[in-house]
């Protein structure tokens, strides 16, 4: 167990940037640049025109990026929205904060995202929106969510958290809804050091509303409009994403060569299902997620030989005890149900080397070799 395969590594990210983050760091301190001011105005114009949106309001962190979307979108008690059945909690506890009720959808089993069979399936007259997850950086299938969002009359706030960069027939996502929602959170495709958050929307009544709500309901000092929450991006953090942003393009390619090799080297193990990506659509590998039938053993077994592994997520959300007040069966989310039992995250990083990659899958044919 000489070489431990750690699942990310932000301290060799660190190191190739060291010196522009270093610099950084220490101007804000030296320009008590600590709460709004010149390095968070200037990361909201970057990331907007990096998204190719027209407006970016930053916050917090991603989760209450989704919770200020959604209090601007008008979610009131009584409003339900659509949701998948797998993904991170942030994505449907949010709703809840808002003042609207969870309306899980199932997934599609070989994309992880939200099947828009589904959708048509659950709407009802008090259905609002839709939050489509592009889960593990594969987008969803915007094109026929959309049309059902247009033809229903919903509004659409798609969540990023995992997807920076990731295009749908060749458009970003995060253009497609009324707004997105990214997270970067450290571990994420664009990752700040400590929690960081935004908003990014073309509509300017609507990114209005947001920044009023994160900044105690008003843009001014003392005219406080309505009640609002303290959701900011700090200042070191927002320098330290203007670093890392001019990367992001480079580490992605990285990331999708990482999640091509591994497919390669994968292919011959029947057993395991590597990860499909859906016609036209570009995924950016913020998880490289296999299916097994013994994944819990597979599991064990990588962490025997030093390769760390995570379970993205071990029990899809209507399942949670968070949601044990609707009553679901396991029946109503057959595909989510399914693949919670056998998905299993490769570690997986832009600065991974190939003879990391080789022993992951290396260890991988051993462990099914040996059942
Ligand atoms: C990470 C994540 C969030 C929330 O982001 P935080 O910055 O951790 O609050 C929301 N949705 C999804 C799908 C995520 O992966």
């Amino acid at each position: 167990m000489n070489n431990q395969i750690p699942f990310v590594d932000l301290h060799a990210q660190y190191q190739n940037i060291k010196d522009e983050i270093d610099f950084v760091i220490s101007d804000v301190i030296q320009k008590s640049l600590f709460v709004r001011g010149s390095y968070v105005d200037k990361f909201e114009q970057m990331f907007a025109e990096a998204m190719e949106r027209k407006h970016c309001v930053s916050c917090a962190n991603g989760t209450d990026s989704l919770y200020i979307a959604m209090v601007a979108l008008g979610v009131k008690p009584g409003d339900e929205v659509l949701a998948p059945a797998h993904s991170w909690i942030s994505t449907t506890e949010t709703i809840t904060q808002a003042g609207g009720k969870v309306v899980f959808c199932d997934t599609d089993t070989d994309t992880f995202t939200i099947d828009p069979k589904s959708i048509e399936e659950k709407i009802t007259s008090n259905t609002v929106g839709i939050i489509p997850v592009h889960l593990y950086g594969q987008p969803a299938d915007m094109d026929a969510i959309m049309a059902i969002a247009k033809k229903h009359n919903l509004w659409v706030l798609e969540d990023c958290a995992q997807a920076h960069l990731a295009r749908y027939k060749g458009q970003l996502v995060g253009t497609f809804g009324d707004a997105a929602s990214f997270s970067f959170y450290p571990g994420k495709n664009l990752g700040a050091m400590g929690d960081a958050g935004a908003v990014v929307t073309n509509d300017q009544a609507l990114a209005e509303k947001m920044a009023m709500f994160a900044r105690h309901g008003g843009l001014n000092k003392g005219d406080h409009q309505i009640e609002g929450i303290n959701s900011r991006l700090d200042g070191i953090q927002a320098a330290i994403l203007s670093v890392k942003l001019p990367h992001l393009l480079k580490w992605t390619e990285l990331r999708q060569a990482k999640a091509q090799r591994y497919s390669e080297l994968l292919a011959g193990i029947a057993s395991i299902r590597t990860p499909q990506v859906a016609e036209a659509r570009e995924h950016v590998w913020h998880l490289y997620v296999i299916q097994h039938e013994q994944r819990d053993a597979l599991k064990e077994f990588l962490a025997k030989q030093g390769i760390a592994t995570v379970i993205n997520y071990p029990v899809a959300l209507p399942f949670l005890p968070a949601y044990r007040r609707y009553g679901h069966q396991v029946e109503e989310f057959p595909n989510a149900h399914f693949t919670q039992s056998r998905i299993l995250s490769l570690p997986i990083y832009p600065e991974m080397c190939d003879a990391q990659i080789q022993e992951v899958a290396v260890t991988i044919g051993q462990f099914v070799h040996q059942q």
